[in-house]
């Protein structure tokens, strides 16, 4: 008898585990295969179709591209290979582990272990790349998640933006981009004004225009002028237009 109830028991906890299991093949139906390049890096991915089109909106517009090659579903070009790995480790990450998940991404690497101030601009480096990914993935919650990041870091002393990543941002955003935002804000407020005299050749083209304007604006709606603090990153956060912004 009591045999009998421990196998009805037993069956009853294969049927409940059955069903998990299902469901949760029918929620990540198909993989996509998406292939990633920049020169001469490429690499092709397979990333369960639901995912990744509920995080990235825009890749769907991406999907009817005549010209992607007919071995992949998708094609991402003008990103690095290792940006799109980052972007999947955070996307297959439990909601607990995704912030962390992006603070390893500032661990050093092999190529980096050398100088603090070399390693600290690799990861800067590396930050900006998944910002500029996940922006036009069009995945807000991990495009906000590296700007605090990158916000966090800058207040402990272990970010370093430099003139050449300043180039960087202002060749892939204009000027209504969070990131652009950040970035003049930061190196402005980092930097004496003997020393962004200094260095103005190594500058892009309209940066000055830029932290003036922010410097306008800023003092125009009464925001804080000076080094972005993490409880001032909802300023450079992308909530879209119905989103509420955090409190
Ligand atoms: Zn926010």
């Amino acid at each position: 008898m009591a045999t009998t109830r421990a196998t009805a028991v037993k069956r009853k906890a294969d049927e409940a585990l059955d069903k998990e299991a299902k469901k949760f093949k029918s929620t990540y139906s198909k993989a996509l295969k998406i292939v990633v390049y920049q020169a001469f890096q490429r690499q092709t991915f397979a990333v369960h179709e639901d995912l990744l089109y509920h995080y990235a909106p825009n890749l769907k517009h991406f999907s009817y591209h005549s010209s992607v090659p007919a071995a992949a579903d998708i094609k991402i070009e003008k990103h690095l290979p290792t940006t799109f790995r980052n972007y999947l480790e955070w996307l297959y990450s439990s909601d607990e582990d995704r912030s962390r998940c992006i603070r390893t991404l500032l661990q050093p690497t092999i190529d980096g272990a050398g100088e603090k101030e070399t390693r600290d601009q690799l990861a800067c480096v590396k930050l900006i790349r998944l910002w500029l990914l996940t922006n036009m993935l069009g995945d807000k919650a991990c495009k906000n998640a590296v700007i605090d990041v990158l916000i966090s870091r800058a207040c402990a002393g272990e970010l370093c933006l430099c003139a050449s990543s300043m180039v960087f941002i202002f060749e892939e955003t204009d000027e209504t981009s969070e990131l652009r935002r950040w970035a003049v804000d930061e190196y402005t407020a980092s930097t004496t004004v003997a020393e962004l005299d200094d260095g103005k050749d190594m500058m892009p083209e309209g940066f000055e225009g830029s932290a003036l304007r922010r410097l306008i604006e800023k003092t125009r709606k009464g925001e804080r002028v000076g080094k972005p603090r993490l409880e001032d990153a909802c300023l450079y956060h992308d909530h879209g237009r119905y989103e509420a912004r955090c409190s």
